[in-house]
């Protein structure tokens, strides 16, 4: 995911080649067509115009997408006020719904490039110390760029194990869950109706969520969970745009997960928990460095064990 520019997913297919999903940034696509939302002089019609972008955008059923953007770019062109902007967007984003629109991109976790814009940051102004490093660049630049990636590469190797072993998630997705969680404590329970063993409805006063349940216990070292209700972003889906689109344990898994907590017997799921700390315990239990040298009879010594148990934590977690 980036923004439209092509430099950062040249590179990319250079070194780890070509991708299936090449999408971008939501953030952009909405500046993008804000900007040139100023083509429609009729304040009333850009107004409209915007909300239908939004409800086209966020459209999750394939179907009804293709059958809104016929109509919507149809409108557009059909009217002489928003005639221009229906042929910027008839040419820039009609023709690759894929890369922007939420019904392509269900269940992929991402939304918007945040993450690589903030390393794109950090490399531009604390590992190139805000020196322009140009792309076709004389030696000298060339040296500093290879200093600060390397340097780059040893924090950032550093900072995934600190990471993992105080086992914290980004603060944004933290408050977040924080935040869906309250919400969903709000939730009426007579809006929620059971479908089927591991399903649910949610009405709401737009539209109906299914919220299902994974048949299979997450058995990941999972960082993205909601203690309280005591799941992970693996335990449920939900059709809603938080955690279809978002990644985020939307408000209505909160709900649900709380009712099945309740209902169900709680030593099951408790067990569960404690085998996953087991899990945890173990691997740190091997983690520490201890001071005594290793024997040689075939065995592996302390610091092969711990490297061995990081690599292995570090192929075992979800990359989030
Ligand atoms: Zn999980
Ligand atoms: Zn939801
Ligand atoms: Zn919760």
């Amino acid at each position: 995911m980036t923004d439209d520019a092509p430099a950062f997913y040249n590179a990319w297919s250079y070194v780890m080649g070509t991708v299936k999903n090449v999408l971008l940034c939501a953030w952009h696509v909405t500046r993008n067509w804000h900007q040139n939302l100023n083509k429609i002089k009729n304040p009333e019609k850009r107004k409209i115009v915007n909300k239908a972008l939004k409800a086209v955008k966020e459209e999750l059923c394939l179907e009804t997408f293709s059958k809104l953007m016929k109509q919507f770019i149809q409108e557009l062109l059909n009217d002489s006020d928003t005639c221009e902007f229906g042929k910027y967007f008839q040419q820039n984003y009609a023709k690759r719904p894929e890369k922007w629109a939420y019904c392509y991109r269900k269940g992929m976790g991402i939304n918007t490039n945040m993450y690589l814009e903030s390393l794109h940051k950090k490399i531009k102004y604390h590992y190139f110390e805000g020196k322009h490093v140009k792309r076709h660049c004389q030696e000298t630049c060339l040296d500093i760029a290879i200093d600060g990636l390397l340097k780059l590469v040893r924090d950032l190797i550093f900072q995934r194990l600190i990471k993992f072993t105080k086992r914290t998630i980004s603060s944004d997705k933290l408050s977040k869950i924080v935040n869906s969680h309250r919400l969903g404590l709000e939730i009426q329970s007579n809006r929620i109706e059971k479908l089927a063993d591991n399903e649910w409805k949610i009405e709401s006063n737009h539209s109906n969520y299914i919220i299902c349940k994974k048949e299979e216990e997450c058995h990941r070292l999972c960082n993205i969970k909601c203690t309280a209700c005591k799941i992970c972003i693996h335990s449920y889906t939900c059709s809603c745009v938080d955690n279809l689109i978002r990644g985020n344990i939307c408000k209505h898994i909160h709900k649900v997960a709380k009712m099945f907590l309740n209902d169900t017997h709680n030593e099951e799921i408790q067990e569960i928990y404690v085998n996953q700390n087991d899990i945890l315990k173990e691997t740190f239990d091997v983690l520490p460095c201890s001071s005594k040298s290793a024997n040689n009879d075939g065995h592996e010594s302390p610091p092969q064990k711990k490297l061995k148990a990081f690599l292995l934590l570090l192929m075992n977690t979800s990359l989030h």
